[in-house]
C-alpha cells in the first residue's frame, strides 16, 4: 500500500487551484484514498489520469441549461469534486478534511476515483472494467435491480443507507456505492448483501467487520 501511495505520487501530477498551495499531506491524503481502491486488485494506477486539480474549498462552475423556449440559461454551480474522462480529477481540500463525524459522510475522493475507474473502459456507465467477462451478467442484473430500487425509494423519500445522490444515474449509483463499501461496509452488507458480494468480489477486499 506504500509503495502504491509513493508510485502513485510519482506518477501523477498535483495542482493547487485557486490559490491552494500543494503540499505532502494533500498528496498523500488524496493518494490513500485512490488507492485504497486499488489494493489487491490487478491496476495500472488509473492510467487514463494525468492530473488531480485540487482547490481550497468547492468550486463555481458555469453550466448552461435549455429553458423555456429553448432558451439558454446559464448559471452556477458549485462543486466538490468532479472526475473528467479526459485526465483529470478535481477536488475539494477542505470537502476532504471536514467530513462531518457521520462514518456515512460523503467521502469525494473515494467517489471521484470511483468515477475513474468506471471510465477506464471508456464509457461512463455504472460499470467499471471487470476481472471476468463471466461477472458483467450478475453486475448488471444486483447493480440494475438495486439502482431501480434506490430510485423508487428516493421517490417515496424512504431512509436509505445509500445516499440518495447515488439514484440519479448508474454512474454515480456505482460511485455511492463504492463511498458506501468502504464507509459504512456493515451497513451495507446487512442491508444489500448480494450488492456487497459484486463490490467485494470487484474490490477484492472484504471491509465490513465480522
Ligand atoms: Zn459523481
Amino acid at each position: 500500500m506504500q509503495d502504491n501511495i509513493k508510485i502513485f505520487i510519482a506518477e501523477k501530477n498535483f495542482e493547487g487551484c485557486g490559490g491552494l498551495a500543494m503540499t505532502d499531506e494533500i498528496r498523500v491524503t488524496i493518494a490513500a484514498y485512490a488507492c485504497i481502491l486499488l489494493l489487491n486488485r490487478r491496476h495500472d494506477f488509473y492510467p487514463r489520469l494525468q492530473s488531480i486539480l485540487v482547490y481550497p474549498d468547492s468550486y463555481s462552475v458555469p453550466t448552461t441549461r435549455l429553458g423555456p423556449g429553448q432558451m439558454l440559461i446559464e448559471g452556477q454551480e458549485e462543486r466538490a469534486g468532479e472526475s473528467w474522462h479526459t485526465g483529470a480529477v478535481v477536488l475539494s481540500w477542505s470537502h476532504i478534511q471536514h467530513r462531518p463525524g457521520d462514518p456515512a459522510a460523503h467521502n469525494v475522493v473515494l467517489h471521484e476515483f470511483a468515477h475513474q475507474l468506471d471510465q477506464e473502459d471508456g464509457s461512463v456507465n455504472g460499470a467499471p472494467l471487470l476481472p471476468k467477462s463471466s461477472m458483467y451478467a450478475t453486475w448488471a442484473r444486483i447493480l440494475g435491480r438495486e439502482y431501480e430500487a434506490l430510485r423508487m425509494d428516493a421517490d417515496a423519500d424512504r431512509p436509505t443507507v445509500l445516499n440518495k445522490y447515488g439514484a440519479t444515474a448508474p454512474a454515480e449509483f456505482f460511485a455511492v456505492v463504492t463511498e458506501c463499501f468502504f464507509e459504512n461496509p456493515r451497513q451495507l452488507r446487512d442491508r444489500h448483501p448480494e450488492l456487497y458480494e459484486e463490490l467485494k468480489r470487484y474490490y477484492r477486499q472484504d471491509p465490513a467487520p465480522d
